[in-house]
């Protein structure tokens, strides 16, 4: 859905009551802001966005400059707290192909400069196509990259602090540039690592082979690494697959499961399939 299609005529009230940094110094900047809504009609499940309003003016005579950003908290609010919920930002910067000139993103900026106690507006929440299986026996297969996080860690607060009957398999495969990109899975936010004890749960992580000169994150290989257990999961009518993040992970994901699969045609098939059963459901952005 287009940006300009989103009903932001509702807007709420935000105030920051915290922000971190969850990358260290030498990498990518990632921020975790935590977000104080007093409002009793603000509900929200995991998997869906909300929309923040950057206040103008805006170049090109734009009133409001909207962007979406993944809740990375479960329905019963961050740290149980019904009235807060987090969102994780990177802060983006892109090269005007004209000039060359590098510019900062507008709203990931805004955010990873906002301080506790600044209030900002937000809209939403939005998304009803990324929501986790209700019955507990389910198996989830979750794929993200960077950001793409956000919603997964929501989901794994929610199956196993709130919910606590999930019997199914959960698999993680989280790519990152290097470890301590890994978000909330290093030593500056190790929110994740406490479900490492879950009986149910497992996580994979892929890393790029060569930070430094950009290669890109080696998620073939971590897939493939277990693909009789990714392929298996597939096939059972009880695995719903969630994958997030920049939107070449698609066509990665495409070509690793085509390999797995054992052609492209047997792939398409499968996930059309998996489509078809509403058990393939995506959350890409640039
Ligand atoms: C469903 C969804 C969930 C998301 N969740 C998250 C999340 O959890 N965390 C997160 O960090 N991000 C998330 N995003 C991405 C986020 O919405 C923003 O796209 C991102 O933060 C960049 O926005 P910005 O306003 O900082 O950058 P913008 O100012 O919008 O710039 C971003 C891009 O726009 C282009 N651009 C803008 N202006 C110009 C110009 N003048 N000339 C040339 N090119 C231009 C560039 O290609 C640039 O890369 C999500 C996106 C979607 C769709």
């Amino acid at each position: 859905m287009n940006l300009t299609e989103y009903d932001i005529s509702r807007p709420y009230h935000a105030v920051v009551a915290r922000t971190e940094r969850i990358t260290p110094e030498n990498t990518d900047e990632v921020i975790h802001i935590t977000l104080n809504i007093d409002s009793a009609t603000f509900n929200y499940l995991e998997g869906q966005s909300i929309g923040v309003l950057v206040p103008g003016p805006h170049s090109f005579g734009n009133t409001h400059h909207m962007r979406l950003y993944s809740i990375a908290s479960s329905r019963q609010g961050e740290g149980q707290n019904m009235s807060e919920l987090s969102i994780c930002v990177r802060r983006c910067f892109y090269i005007d192909e004209v000039s060359g000139e590098r510019h900062p993103g507008v709203a990931s900026n805004y955010l990873c400069e906002r301080k506790a106690g600044d209030e900002i507006l937000i809209v939403g929440p939005y998304g009803r196509q990324f929501l986790a299986p209700r019955d507990p026996s389910c198996n989830m297969l979750m794929i993200g990259v960077g950001t793409g996080i956000a919603p997964f860690r929501a989901f794994l607060k929610h199956i196993y602090n709130e919910r606590k009957d999930w019997q199914g398999k959960v698999r993680l495969f989280y790519g990152a540039n290097s470890g301590m990109d890994s978000l909330y899975q290093n030593d500056k936010n190790d929110d994740l690592t406490l479900y490492y004890d879950e009986e149910t749960f497992e996580a994979f992580q892929a890393l790029s082979p060569r930070p430094h000169l950009d290669d890109p994150i080696d998620m073939a290989s971590a897939v493939k690494a277990h693909a009789e257990e990714v392929w298996a999961m597939i096939q059972n009518e009880k695995t719903y697959v969630y994958v997030a993040g920049l939107a070449r992970l698609e066509e990665q994901m495409d070509e690793v499961l085509s390999e797995i699969a054992g052609s492209e045609e047997v792939w398409e098939a499968t996930k059309q399939e998996l489509i078809t059963q509403r058990r393939w459901s995506t959350l890409f952005y640039a």
